[in-house]
């Protein structure tokens, strides 16, 4: 087989999970959107839904029809993007709960669907998604009168707890839901660390559940695992891959391992990451192609024919720093070409 392996540690997103849970009095949700980060929604959301989660959100409703199925009739399945044109049969049909981000999107979903569920976003500074506090003082008596499953909005700079921005968000969602007696829910993984005045009646955490960053103390869920196609002998002065940018400097061992860039692993983290057989480190030598990766393996006593470049040791923050991104975008970009396997 050449394609890499991705395996998904379910008892580690579980116990994630409850670690983020043990830090706030309240309840947990769990944001399940992109594919539950690149993991697979539906184990991951049916794993959850075991734990005890009552509360998942997705960006869109397509992503909302598959949780739903994975976590039965009764849990929330709401939808950060809302109402959107020709939304409403899959809204309906699924039993989902958008959260209604302007005017418009009110009206249309008061309108095609009276009666059924939604929530409420408001914007309370990033400017991206949800109602302005002018939209929401108007909209806010007859909104409040028909019982919003959830009024929330998100904080833009969590992941840095001295952002004056986090105070002022706060201040800004506790004047806009003054008063209201729906559930109220402002913070994502990094404001559940921010402490208990962000977390009000529930939290909803993502990348933390994934083994990400700012959840630092997050056990690792996911290894990836990449057949190695073939190892070759270099001599000294000779290169390794394109743009020659690696140069043997002793006798060496290079092993070529199927996956790449289409896969995710960006051609911008060139140097400085290993990939494991075992628990010794190989580094990864010369650019990442789109879909091969060459590794020096001079030091392994033999040729090994699978290597691990995710795993406890190396992990998806660490791929990030080396590609000068996110772990987010680490995790969403792991190819659809990867086969998925779950410890459950
Ligand atoms: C993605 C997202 C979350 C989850 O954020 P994490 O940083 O992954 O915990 C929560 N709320 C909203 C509105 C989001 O877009």
């Amino acid at each position: 087989m050449s394609t890499a392996h991705l395996t998904i540690n379910l008892h580690a997103l579980a116990s994630n999970w409850r670690a983020l849970d043990a830090k706030t009095g309240v309840e947990t949700a769990a944001v399940v959107k992109a594919d539950a980060y690149g993991l697979g929604a539906e184990p991951v959301a049916w794993a959850l839904a075991e734990e005890g989660v009552r509360k998942f959100f997705v960006a869109a409703a397509e992503e909302g029809a598959i949780v739903r199925e994975a976590v039965g009739p009764d849990a929330m399945v709401a939808v950060f993007s809302g109402h959107m044109e020709r939304d409403t049969d899959l809204l309906r049909n699924h039993r989902l709960t958008p959260l209604i981000n302007s005017p418009e999107q009110f009206k249309r979903h008061t309108g095609a669907l009276p009666g059924h569920p939604f929530g409420i976003q408001l914007d309370s500074g990033m400017n991206r998604l949800g109602l302005e506090p002018a939209d929401w003082a108007e909209l806010r008596y007859e909104a409040l009168a028909m019982n919003p499953e959830v009024v929330m909005s998100h904080l833009a700079c969590s992941d840095e707890p001295d952002h004056p921005m986090n105070k002022q968000q706060l201040l800004t969602f506790k004047q806009m839901t003054d008063g209201v007696k729906a559930p109220r829910s402002l913070a994502a993984t990094g404001g559940i660390l921010l402490g208990p005045e962000f977390h009000f009646d529930f939290c909803r955490p993502g990348i933390g559940l994934y083994g990400g960053m700012p959840f630092a103390a997050a056990k690792p869920v996911v290894t990836v695992d990449l057949p190695v196609i073939q190892t070759r002998r270099v001599d000294v002065g000779e290169t390794v891959g394109y743009g020659n940018t690696w140069t043997a400097r002793r006798p060496s061992r290079i092993a070529t391992v199927a996956a790449g860039y289409a896969d995710g692993l960006h051609r911008a983290i060139g140097g400085g990451i290993d990939a494991f057989a075992g628990d010794q480190p190989c580094p990864v030598v010369g650019r990442i192609s789109m879909d091969l990766i060459t590794v020096d393996v001079t030091d392994l006593p033999y040729n090994p024919d699978r290597l691990r470049i995710l795993n406890g040791h190396q992990t998806v923050d660490d791929l990030a720093e080396a590609a000068g991104t996110i772990g987010y975008e680490i995790l969403t970009s792991m190819g659809s070409r990867y086969s998925r396997g779950y410890v459950e």
